[in-house]
């Protein structure tokens, strides 16, 4: 017996997502044919959300539900001191070791030849234009130890440099091609303390 066309496309649209194979999408299909309306509008509601609810920082590029992000928006951090990082959850990463009181600069991804990606899909712009309001003392690259991630904190450095701020990248005692999101919070402490000057 062929599969019912809704449940395909369900599976489908499900097994797009990180982590779900095609066994675990049928599952979850199966399973949501036994819940109520109410539950599977919830559902459908919350999905459709992300998109018109989440925008950009318009200062860092973190993902928020407002204009600026509470990271942009705290007078307690310190300014002068920039961790710039690839990603949205790389930030929610750092933030658990609670070893960083300056504020990100988020690119919203890495050069990467593969992936089609290039400097200019990257946030640099309102990078450059926060540099250029001459608050920021320091920067600390934390793209990722990849090679697209290295290839990313070189060309960074490049474009720092005529730019009178100290630019140091993160001391990885971190395997070489792991993520951010794989390192514990103490190793990302240390990482923070070792940091060494580009
Ligand atoms: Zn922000």
């Amino acid at each position: 017996m062929e599969k019912l066309k809704s449940l395909e496309r369900l599976e489908e649209a499900l097994s797009r997502l990180p982590g779900v194979g095609k066994r675990s999408a049928e599952r979850m299909a199966y399973a949501m044919l036994d819940f109520s309306d109410e539950d599977l509008a919830e559902i459908g509601d919350a999905i459709k959300e992300i998109k018109t609810n989440i925008k950009r920082c318009k200062v860092c590029g973190m993902i928020t539900e407002e204009e600026e992000c509470s990271i942009c928006t705290d007078s307690d951090r310190d300014e002068s001191l920039l961790m710039i990082v690839s990603y949205p959850k790389d930030v929610f990463t750092i933030e658990k070791s609670e070893s960083f009181k300056g504020k990100y600069h988020i690119l919203n991804g890495e050069i990467s030849l593969g992936k089609g990606m290039h400097t200019e899909h990257l946030n640099i712009p309102s990078l450059l234009e926060r540099l250029n309001k001459g608050k920021v003392k320091e920067i600390i690259i934390a793209t990722s130890p990849t090679v697209d991630g290295e290839t990313t904190a070189l060309y960074l450095a490049k474009i720092l440099e005529s730019y009178k701020i100290n630019v140091t990248r993160l001391a990885y005692g971190l395997q070489m091609g792991g993520n951010l999101d794989y390192v514990d919070p103490l190793t990302l402490s240390k990482a923070l303390e070792g940091r060494h000057k580009l």
